[in-house]
């Protein structure tokens, strides 16, 4: 047994409906899974009912973190488990921002929120103490952002603190709707929005005042130096200081990968106005960082409107910007003005949405309406058009207010829309998930297909479509093999828990030296297996709730528009499915 001496392996219970709460050690599971992911996905199979409605009382929210949180640097993020209502299956989704750090300071290594308050309320969580508060006022409010200040501006106090809430999304249970975490980090994917919608629960701000210990304090200090350097001194790091992530538009569009307008094509005419270079030189006004983070890879834009009663007076907002955004937002939809995109973020933000989600349904439904499979009675008089921000804007209003039945089954997600009105073979999502901004060749959509959250962020497939399968034929088989080795992998960094932008860095051995600063005693082959069971624990849980691979369906487009490695074709990721039907059983 690794001996924890800290408050790692103290859970958190709290039920909302009876307003009640306890904490219970559960050195058990730390011991086996080490935190964050490995003891989310065990926390889910206990606490979630078998078959329970993901927006029910029955499905709970769990949050954890992990023994480095805290401790070093980039170990800076907090893992959500619940059913997904998006999926209907495993809803996994990390957030950075101050989050992670606020729980272990308070004292815990997981948060487990059960049931359902019957009016809405947002919980306090202030070291030991939970209070649960009246959120009458702030549900309905236009923007998350004002619910934040008011949540901030009541919870007077010192410590660590970090706030989550919902916005409209969430309250009227859209199926991607995100929760952001203090101002630009969120838990984008999967729906947790609507979950914390379902339970009437606006948002939870927790604090912590605690400290961490370590048992050699110079083998800590020696290896906190070489991480904090390696994290300002490398290319790659430095890479996500100083374009970030939106380095990939121009990248992509070189490759002739970057989705553009629904997927009818790999390139877009106007990748180098929303490219990272050009908003990094014209429009960004300052990076900002997770706790505990030195790289500060958060980008934010100078978003300058005029007031339509002036012509001396503008409006400034800062607007956070990332690849996935910029894609999501920007080129699936035709957008060719920053400015038009910092808008449709801003819109989402508003309304707390993921935007990868937001920006693939509208794509699909342009396409609808261009094709005239839908018409004006279908998007209550709207015409939605490539780069027509406004009429985006309007309709992702429609979206959180459905006034028809066809936002609402927007408001489930693409896969969902297109079951009723048509157009699955351009509906880009992967078992319901809209798809990321990668055509890169087989693997990167072989890694959303069978990444257990079906994201770029499972398995990075578009890595190897680059590194290998630009240069040479590859067996299915292989690149399964390489997709699974990689997600068992990123289930360690999952549960320790760092930053993936820091792989690079945390690599097994060096994991394995870090844990033993805080006595945790586990050599690199234990790492490997253990990433190994969480990736089956959470195909476990997957399973448990439906998730088949017989059921998986590739979406028509992917054949058709041209990829770099022109490897794609029905008979290729037909035999990689059925390989990883195999290595992945269904238990
Ligand atoms: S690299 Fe970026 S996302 Fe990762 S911890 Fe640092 S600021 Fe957060």
């Amino acid at each position: 047994m690794n001996a924890f001496n800290d408050t790692l392996s103290r859970v958190l219970y709290i039920d909302v409906k009876n307003k009640k709460f306890w904490v219970t050690e559960r050195k058990d599971l730390f011991d086996k899974y080490i935190g964050g992911a490995g003891v989310a996905i065990k926390l889910l199979q206990e606490e979630c009912p078998s078959g329970a409605d993901p927006l029910s009382p029955e499905n709970p929210i769990i949050f954890a973190v992990g023994p480095l949180v805290g401790a070093f640097p980039l170990a800076s993020k907090t893992v959500a488990m619940f059913k997904s209502p998006h999926t209907g299956d495993l809803g996994e989704s990390h957030a950075g921002g101050r989050s992670a750090v606020a729980i272990r300071l308070a004292g815990y290594g997981a948060i487990v929120i059960k049931n359902a308050s019957d009016m809405p309320i947002y919980v306090a969580i202030h070291g030991n103490k939970v209070f649960f508060r009246d959120a009458t006022t702030l549900w309905g409010m236009g923007s998350s952002l004002t619910a934040a200040r008011v949540m901030r501006e009541r919870e007077i106090g010192t410590g660590y603190r970090s706030i989550m809430r919902i916005g409209k999304a969430g309250e009227n249970m859209v199926s991607y709707a995100s929760v952001t975490v203090e101002t630009y980090r969120h838990f984008g994917r999967l729906g947790l929005g609507a979950v914390f919608g379902s339970k009437k629960l606006k948002g939870i701000i927790i604090s912590g005042k605690q400290t961490l210990q370590v048992t050699n304090k110079k083998t800590y200090k020696d290896l906190y130096d070489r991480i904090y350097k390696e994290a300002v001194n490398s290319q790659v790091m430095k890479k996500y200081h100083d374009i970030g992530t939106p380095i990939n538009i121009l990248n992509l569009n070189n490759l002739e990968a970057l989705p553009t307008r629904n997927l009818k094509q790999a390139t877009f005419e106007y990748a180098e106005k929303i490219s990272g270079e050009n908003i990094a030189q014209n429009y960004l006004g300052k990076r900002v960082a997770c706790a505990h983070c030195p790289t500060a890879c958060i980008h934010l834009a100078n978003l300058r409107e005029q007031y339509s009663d002036s012509p001396y007076f503008y409006k400034t907002t800062f607007v956070g910007y990332d690849f996935e955004l910029l894609y999501a937002l920007g080129s699936m939809l035709g957008i060719e003005k920053p400015e038009d995109i910092f808008m449709l973020i801003e819109e989402v933000e508003k309304f707390c949405m993921d935007a990868m989600s937001s920006g693939v349904v509208l794509a699909w439904a342009t396409e609808m309406f261009e094709k005239k499979l839908i018409t004006e009675n279908e998007t209550d008089g709207l015409n939605p058009e490539w780069n027509n921000t406004k009429t985006y804007i309007a309709m992702l209003s429609k979206i959180v207010n459905p006034p028809n039945a066809f936002y609402k089954a927007m408001a489930k997600g693409v896969s969902h829309a297109a079951e009723i009105y048509g157009g699955k073979e351009f509906a880009l999502a992967f078992n319901k998930n809209e798809m990321p901004g990668y055509h890169t060749g087989p693997a990167a959509h072989l890694g959303f297909l069978i990444g257990a959250r079906h994201s770029h962020l499972c398995n990075a497939g578009y890595s190897l479509d680059q590194s290998l399968l630009l240069t040479q034929d590859v067996a299915p088989e292989t690149i399964i093999d390489k997709l699974i080795d990689e997600e068992a992998f990123r289930q360690i960094l999952s549960s320790i828990v760092v930053c993936f932008f820091a792989r690079g860095i945390y690599n097994l051995d060096l994991i394995s030296q870090l844990l033993a600063t805080m006595n945790i005693n586990y050599n690199t082959d234990d790492l490997k297996r253990i990433g190994k069971e969480i990736h089956a624990e959470k195909y476990r849980f997957k399973c448990r709730e439906g998730f088949s691979f017989d059921k998986l369906e590739i979406p028509g487009r992917l054949f058709e528009t041209p990829e770099p490695t022109q490897k794609i074709n029905k008979e290729f990721m037909r035999a990689a499915l059925n390989y990883a039907k195999e290595k992945i059983k269904c238990q």
